[in-house]
C-alpha cells in the first residue's frame, strides 16, 4: 500500500483535484453524492455481480427504487467471513472492464482475506489517503520515515532516495537496529513519521534508554492499532510534534482522518459510513463508492467508534466528526464472573505512570498475565494503580501475574495485538 502512494499514476493526479474540493462541500451536497454514488453501486451490483443479484432477489430490493441513504437499511449488513468464504460471488461478471487487482489483508486472526479492488478504487483510495495525510502535514515529496510490516529479506530498514521514504521493517525492531536507525534518521532528518503508535514508541523509548535524542519531525501519522490518549500523549512527548490518528481499511470501505483541528472525520466522499447501535458505541459499516470489479456493500468493520453527536469542525469540513476508534476488535478477556472484556481493558493501565505498553494474555478462565514494558519511572505507586484498574475490570477471582517484559507478543501480521486469548476467545 505505502509502495503505491510514491508510483503516482495520472488517475491519482486526477482524482487529487476532486477531493481538494470535495473535502469542503456542504452537508447537503455531501448527501447528493452519497445517494448518487450508492444509486450507480447498487444498479450495477444487481445487474453483475452474483451475491447481490441473489440477494436483491431474494429480499426484493429494486435499486431503480433507490432514494434515499435509509434505504440501504434494507440490504443486510455484510461480514467479512461472508466474503472470505466466497469471495468469487461478489467479483462482477465484468470486473475485466475495471480492472482486477488481487489484494489480502489479515485480521486480527491472522487468517487473510483476499480480495480484488478495481483500477478507480485504487486510485480514489490513494488520492483520498494523500490527502488525509496532508491534514496531517504531509506534501509529496517530503522526507518520510515509514515503520511498517515490509519483510525486508537483507536489512532492518533502507532508504529509497527516489521516494524520499526511509523504511524500516517493523517485524525487526529491536534495539540493535532501532539505534542504527535513528542515526540514520538525525542524519537525513525526515520531517514526517508514519507508522503503528506501538512502533514509534519503541524507537523512541530504545533512543531513550541509550541517551540519544531522535531528531524531532513536523508531525506522526499512526494508524494500525488505536491510538489511545495516553499513546497519542507518549508520542508528543517524546517526538515534540504533534500526532495525527488515521484510520483506513485494505478493502476500501471505510477510511477516518484526523484534521488539523484534532477531530476525527469520516471520509465521507470516499465511502459510505454508516454508525450502527445506540447512541454511544456503535458497530461502523462501510461501501466504498468505485469498487466495481467487488462491491462490498454494508461491509462490517470490526472495529467500534464513538459517535460524537452533531459536532461542527472548524477545520470548515462537514463530513461526521466522530469521537474516537474504540479500537480494533481483538480477542477479549473472559472474567470467572462472565463479563467479557474487549479493547476496553485498555483503560486499566491509564493511571499506572511509567508503563510504556502492555499486553493482556488469558492463559485460563480464572488467570491472566499482564506483560509490561515500563520506564524509569514506574514505582510501586504504578503497580498499585495498575492493579486497582485491573481488578475494577476484573473482579477479585482472576489471578493476575504480572510480568516486566522487553519486548510483548506480536502477531504474523506484525501488529502487537493488546489481548490475546488462549482459551479460545479470539476475534474471527
Ligand atoms: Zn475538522
Amino acid at each position: 500500500m505505502e509502495k503505491s502512494i510514491f508510483q503516482l499514476p495520472f488517475q491519482v493526479f486526477a482524482r487529487r483535484q476532486f477531493y481538494a474540493k470535495s473535502q469542503y462541500w456542504s452537508a447537503d451536497q455531501i448527501r447528493q453524492f452519497q445517494i448518487e454514488k450508492l444509486k450507480k453501486l447498487l444498479l450495477h451490483s444487481g445487474k453483475n455481480v452474483p451475491y447481490y443479484r441473489e440477494l436483491f432477489h431474494k429480499i426484493g430490493f429494486d435499486p431503480e427504487k433507490f432514494t434515499g441513504l435509509e434505504q440501504t437499511k434494507n440490504i443486510p449488513l455484510l461480514d467479512k467471513e461472508t466474503v472470505r468464504r466466497n469471495p468469487e460471488k461478489f467479483l462482477a461478471v465484468n470486473a475485466r472492464k475495471f480492472g482486477i487487482t488481487w489484494d489480502s489483508t489479515s485480521g486480527s486472526t491472522g487468517t487473510p482475506l483476499h480480495f480484488v479492488l478495481s483500477n478507480s478504487a485504487q486510485a480514489n483510495k490513494i488520492a483520498a489517503l494523500l490527502r488525509s495525510y496532508s491534514w496531517a502535514g504531509y506534501k509529496i515529496g517530503m522526507k518520510t520515515l515509514c515503520v511498517q510490516s515490509y519483510y525486508f529479506k537483507d536489512t532492518d530498514f533502507k532508504f529509497n532516495r527516489l521516494y524520499n521514504v526511509l523504511r524500516f521493517d517493523s517485524n525487526k525492531l529491536k534495539k540493535g537496529s532501532a539505534l542504527e536507525a535513528i542515526k540514520l534518521i538525525n542524519r537525513i532528518k525526515p520531517k514526517f513519521f508514519m507508522g503503528f503508535p506501538f512502533d514509534l514508541l519503541m524507537i523512541a523509548r530504545f533512543a531513550e534508554e541509550a541517551g540519544i535524542q531522535i531528531n524531532p519531525p513536523r508531525s506522526i501519522l499512526t494508524y494500525g492499532e488505536t491510538l489511545s490518549n495516553r499513546k497519542r500523549k507518549q508520542l508528543q512527548e517524546y517526538y515534540r510534534c504533534p500526532v495525527f490518528n488515521f484510520f483506513s481499511l485494505h478493502e476500501g470501505a471505510a477510511m477516518i482522518s484526523e484534521c488539523e483541528e484534532g477531530n476525527l472525520h469520516l471520509i465521507e466522499d470516499f465511502a459510505y459510513h454508516e454508525l450502527i447501535g445506540e447512541a454511544g458505541i456503535s458497530k461502523l459499516a462501510g461501501t466504498n463508492f468505485y469498487n466495481y470489479s467487488m462491491p462490498l456493500i454494508r461491509y462490517e468493520i470490526g472495529d467500534n467508534l464513538i459517535a460524537d453527536g452533531n459536532v461542527e469542525c472548524n477545520c470548515g469540513r462537514h463530513f461526521r466528526v466522530i469521537k474516537e476508534i474504540a479500537g480494533k476488535a481483538c480477542d477479549y478477556i473472559q472474567t470467572p464472573d462472565g463479563r467479557i472484556l474487549g479493547a476496553v481493558m485498555s483503560h486499566s493501565i491509564d493511571l499506572a505512570k511509567g508503563v510504556l505498553c502492555s499486553q493482556i494474555i488469558q492463559q485460563k478462565l480464572d488467570e491472566i498475565q499482564v506483560k509490561v514494558i515500563v520506564d524509569e519511572t514506574f514505582d510501586d505507586k504504578s503497580q498499585s494503580e495498575l492493579e486497582k484498574g485491573l481488578r475494577k475490570r476484573l473482579g477479585n477471582e482472576m489471578k493476575i501475574e504480572f510480568q516486566q517484559v522487553e519486548q510483548l507478543e506480536k502477531q504474523p501480521s506484525g501488529k502487537t495485538a493488546f489481548i490475546i486469548s488462549k482459551i479460545g476467545n479470539v476475534y474471527e
